[in-house]
C-alpha cells in the first residue's frame, strides 16, 4: 500500500512540476510583449530618435502600469494554486456581499453611463468572504469593461436548494462560440479584448473559478457575440 501511495504522490508532484514549467513559459510571454514595447519606446527617447513628450512617457507609464497589475494578479493566482487553499469559512451573505460590490463599482458604472441592477432573494452560504468578494468583483469588472456606454447590467442572488448562486449579466460585446471554452485558462483572452487598451491580463476568471472550485461550487459562461454575456456561479451553502 505504501507503493501505491507513493505512485499518486508521485504524479502529483509530476503535475505540479509540468505545471510550473507552463506557467513559468506563460508569464516569460505575457511579460515580453509589454517590455519589449518600454524598452523600445525609452531608447528611441534616450537616443534622440523621439522628442520625448508627455504623452510618449504616458504611454510608458500606462504599460508600466499594465505590468504592476499583471504582477499582483499573478501573486494572488499563485496563492490560490498553491495546494491546499485554506478557506477561512463563515456565514456569507450572498445579497449582501452582491450589494457591497456593486457600491464599489457605482461611480465606474456611472461614468461609463452603465446601469446596475441588483435582483433576487437573501441566500446564506458558509463560505470564504473575502474570496466570494473577489469572484464577484472579477465578473462585475469585466461586465462593465467589456458592455459599451447605455448598457446594462443585472446581478441576480438566487436561493436554491442546497446552493446560493449568483448570475452576473450584461448586454455588452459578448463572448463569440469559439472563445467560449476558453475564458477561464491563464492568460486567455479574445481578440476583442486583446485590441483594447483596456483589456486585462486574462487572469480574472481563472482567479474566479480557482476560488469556486475551492469551495467546490461551479461557474460556467453563456455569451452570444454582440448581444451579452451570462456568467453563472453555484456556491453549495455547505461543504
Ligand atoms: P481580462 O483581465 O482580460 O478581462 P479575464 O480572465 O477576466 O481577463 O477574462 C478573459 C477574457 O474573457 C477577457 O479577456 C474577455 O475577452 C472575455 N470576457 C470576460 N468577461 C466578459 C464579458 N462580460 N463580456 C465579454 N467578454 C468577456
Amino acid at each position: 500500500f505504501e507503493g501505491e501511495t507513493k505512485t499518486r504522490e508521485m504524479s502529483a508532484l509530476d503535475r505540479q512540476e509540468q505545471y510550473r514549467k507552463q506557467l513559468t513559459a506563460d508569464i516569460a510571454h505575457e511579460l515580453r510583449t509589454p517590455l519589449t514595447a518600454i524598452r523600445s519606446h525609452l531608447e528611441a527617447m534616450a537616443e534622440g530618435l523621439w522628442e520625448a513628450t508627455p504623452e510618449r512617457l504616458n504611454s510608458c507609464v500606462e504599460e508600466v502600469k499594465r505590468l504592476g497589475s499583471l504582477v499582483v494578479d499573478l501573486d494572488r493566482l499563485a496563492k490560490l494554486e498553491q495546494e491546499n487553499v485554506r478557506l477561512n469559512l463563515t456565514d456569507v451573505d450572498l445579497m449582501e456581499t452582491v450589494r457591497a460590490v456593486c457600491g464599489n463599482f457605482e461611480k465606474e458604472a456611472d461614468n461609463k453611463n452603465i446601469g446596475i441592477s441588483i435582483e433576487g432573494s437573501v441566500s446564506g452560504i458558509q463560505a470564504d468572504k473575502d474570496r466570494v468578494t473577489q469572484v464577484i468583483t472579477n465578473l462585475l469588472s469585466n461586465a462593465i469593461k467589456y458592455t459599451p456606454p447605455g448598457g446594462h447590467i443585472r446581478v441576480h442572488v438566487k436561493d436554491e436548494g442546497t446552493n446560493g448562486i449568483v448570475v452576473v449579466e450584461d448586454d455588452g460585446i459578448g463572448i463569440s462560440q469559439k472563445d467560449l471554452p476558453y475564458i477561464f485558462e491563464r492568460f486567455y483572452r479574445t481578440d476583442q479584448s486583446r485590441n483594447r487598451k483596456t483589456g486585462g491580463a486574462g487572469i480574472g476568471l481563472t482567479i474566479a473559478k480557482s476560488i469556486v472550485d475551492a469551495h467546490n461550487g461551479r461557474i460556467t459562461a453563456e455569451s452570444a457575440e454582440g448581444t451579452g454575456s451570462r456568467f453563472t456561479v453555484v456556491f453549495p451553502k455547505s461543504e
